[in-house]
C-alpha cells in the first residue's frame, strides 16, 4: 500500500528529529493533488507509530489545494484536476502547489515541558 510507505518514512523523519523525546502531535501537509489519501494516512499512522515515541500523538492533516500556471497566458488559477485546463484553452499547465507531501511541525514532550519545533 502506498500510503504504508509515505506514513513510514514520515514517521521515520520524525524519529530522526526528536531523538528520545515521546511526541504528541505531529502537522502533516498532504497537497489534494499528491494522490495520497489523508485517510489511508490516518489509519497507517495509528498502524506504524505503534511501539514508538510517536505512539498515541494526535494527527492534523491539512489539506492545501492545487494551483496552476498556464504557460502560454501566464494566467494562475486554482487546480482541482490532475490534468487541468486553462481558460485560453491551453493545456500546457505548470501545477505550482497542491502536490506537497510534508510534515510541518512537530510538538514533543521534554520531561515536563512542552517544546514546539518547527522544520
Ligand atoms: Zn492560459
Amino acid at each position: 500500500m502506498h500510503e504504508m510507505a509515505i506514513t513510514q518514512s514520515i514517521v521515520d523523519a520524525v524519529v530522526e528529529r526528536v531523538g528520545t523525546a515521546r511526541v504528541t502531535r505531529v502537522g502533516l501537509q498532504i497537497g489534494a493533488l499528491s494522490g495520497v489519501e489523508a485517510d489511508s494516512v490516518r489509519f497507517c499512522f495509528d498502524v506504524v507509530t505503534r511501539d514508538t515515541l510517536l505512539e498515541g500523538a494526535s494527527l492534523q492533516i491539512a489539506r492545501p489545494v492545487g494551483s496552476g500556471r498556464c504557460r502560454d497566458c501566464g494566467d494562475r488559477f486554482r487546480v482541482d484536476d490532475p490534468l487541468p485546463v486553462c481558460a485560453c484553452g491551453s493545456v500546457d499547465i505548470e501545477v505550482t502547489g497542491g502536490q506537497q507531501v510534508r510534515v510541518t511541525d512537530i510538538e514533543m514532550e521534554a520531561a515536563a515541558d512542552v517544546r514546539n519545533v518547527r522544520l
